[in-house]
């Protein structure tokens, strides 16, 4: 059998380095088997995928030296490779699960449903749809349908029974029935879910063995349901353990920076961050920490992953990133420095926001100093202002970073009509307002213009700056509770 593996990322934000770390084992498997290596565009959620994040994932991948042999813009036999792109197959497969009756209409309101999960919760059950519509007459449905009432598609799921199924790591797993949900598998806009589409392309694009995370575990028996009612037989399960934050919680922005771009802008090096994700889980049989991708497929032993959380841990990183510098030659470091960021590229967008300030050409470090490189360590001190009390500027800061991870785009115009609208909202004078933020970004009271320092650095640098800003004010889960829900209640987030 021909090793097939994939990813299938959902093009909705950053590329997360999740996504990365996916990407790698599925990328090692394919590799040392001889296999191929497929990215497909989860991007079924018409809201909220976009080109550009896809353009993102595409990006990083390429930066960290994973190629795939097929996708959607290296095309391939088994295309299309974006699941907007594939709905008429889906249909056709919905249309087969109707009618050899795995799958039903449902015409529940949003009302019902959410009434029915509320005195589920309040009776501490599990919380699942309750087969209202599993039995409506054909001739009924067929009704509803001809007179256009919104519906979806939901597959049966047995009343009784459990789910048995292997996962390579972790050996056999049993899931009782009562706990599945009759899925939805066709929503109300004529595409599919997640459960749908990944069973239907996983088989189609004979992807052979299913590497990615260990939270699609509890997913397993809608999808061992499917592949039966289709007669199909599964792919082989390898749910690889979560990256987790250094308090052993879910890696989360909120704690660590974690999208790709982040640690390239940062001047990390793709070797390194390639080097550092191959440990999450899995170590060489020598436990030698440093190896290069090809070492990885050489010694790779898919049975050899643990499944205990790996800690994603940005100083064991940076530790071996200067591993990696140390390793490089004058020449060969010279030139990863320019391709990083003292590049013309990178200079001339820096150069008109120094231009107007400087009298020699040696001004340039100095004034951009934050931009180039890291911004100075940051106190409780610095953010001391004649107007502004700490909780006012605990506030700014949460509510822009708020603001900031919504932005797809990352435009000057627009951060700046965002934040003069964010002022307005609290209150307060553009000028004020924008005094915590030129100290998280820059370090100083008077810096390079702010919003153009927001572009030059980009969206993840300027995030990560806004969350270092609010550790050093110590902001506690509580009052980071309380500023969440309150940052809901403005006009930009509803
Ligand atoms: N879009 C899903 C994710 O990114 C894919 C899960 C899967 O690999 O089946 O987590």
């Amino acid at each position: 059998m021909k090793v097939r593996t994939r990813i299938a990322p959902s093009p909705t934000g950053d590329p997360h380095v999740g996504t990365a770390y996916m990407a790698l084992f599925n990328w090692v498997f394919a590799r040392q088997h001889k296999g191929e290596f497929i990215l497909r565009i989860e991007d079924t959620d018409q809201a909220r995928s976009t080109r550009e994040s896809e353009q993102a994932i595409f990006s990083a991948l390429e930066w960290l030296g994973l190629d795939w042999d097929e996708g959607p813009d290296v095309d391939g036999p088994m295309g299309p490779y974006r699941q907007s792109e594939r709905k008429e197959l889906y249909l056709q497969h919905i249309q087969t699960l109707l009618d050899k009756g795995h799958a039903f209409h449902c015409f529940c309101s949003k009302k019902r449903l959410d009434d029915l999960r509320a005195e589920q919760q309040a009776a501490k059950q599990t919380t699942r749809y309750d087969g209202h519509c599993v039995n409506l007459s054909r001739e009924e449905v067929q009704t509803r349908v001809a007179a256009g009432e919104a519906h979806v598609v939901r597959m049966r799921v047995p009343e009784t029974g459990t789910c048995t199924f292997q996962d390579r790591l972790r050996g056999e797993i049993t899931i009782p029935y009562s706990q599945v949900d009759m899925q939805v598998l066709l929503k109300a806009d004529g595409m599919p879910t997640y459960h749908l589409a990944v069973v239907v392309d996983d088989h189609q694009m004979k992807i052979s063995h299913i590497l990615r995370g260990e939270e699609w575990l509890n997913s397993v028996p809608k999808h061992q349901l499917l592949y039966s009612y289709f007669g199909w037989p599964m792919p082989e399960l390898i749910h690889l353990p979560l990256l987790r934050n250094t308090d052993q919680s879910k890696l989360s922005k909120r704690k660590n920076p974690t999208s790709v771009t982040y640690y390239r802008d940062q001047g990390y090096l793709p070797e390194a961050l390639c080097n550092y994700l191959g440990l999450m889980g899995w170590s060489m049989p020598n436990e030698e920490e440093l190896f290069s991708l090809q070492e990885m497929i050489d010694a790779f032993d898919v049975d050899r992953i643990s499944t205990s959380g790996p800690i994603f841990d940005q100083d064991k990183l940076s530790w071996m990133n200067g591993q990696y510098l140390r390793a490089l030659d004058v020449e060969d470091y010279a030139a990863k420095v320019s391709a990083w960021m003292l590049n013309k590229e990178r200079l001339t967008a820096l150069i008109p926001l120094v231009q107007e300030r400087a009298e020699r050409l040696s001004d340039l470090v100095p004034l951009a100093d934050y931009l180039l490189g890291t911004r100075k360590p940051l106190t409780p001190v610095d953010f001391e202002h004649k107007a502004l009390e700490r909780a006012q500027v605990v506030k700014i800061l949460h509510h822009t970073l708020a603001m900031f991870d919504l932005k797809r785009d990352w435009q000057r115009d627009d951060l700046y009509t965002s934040c003069n609208d964010l002022a307005e909202q609290c209150d307060l004078k553009l000028r004020d307002f924008l005094f915590p933020l030129f100290i998280a970004i820059s370090g100083r009271e008077v810096s390079l213009p702010f919003f153009d320092s927001l572009v030059f650095l980009g969206a993840d640098l300027s995030r990560g700056r806004l969350r270092d800003a609010l550790e050093v004010l110590s902001l506690s889960g509580k009052e980071r509770k309380r500023l969440d829900k309150e940052v809901e209640q403005l006009r930009f987030f509803s």
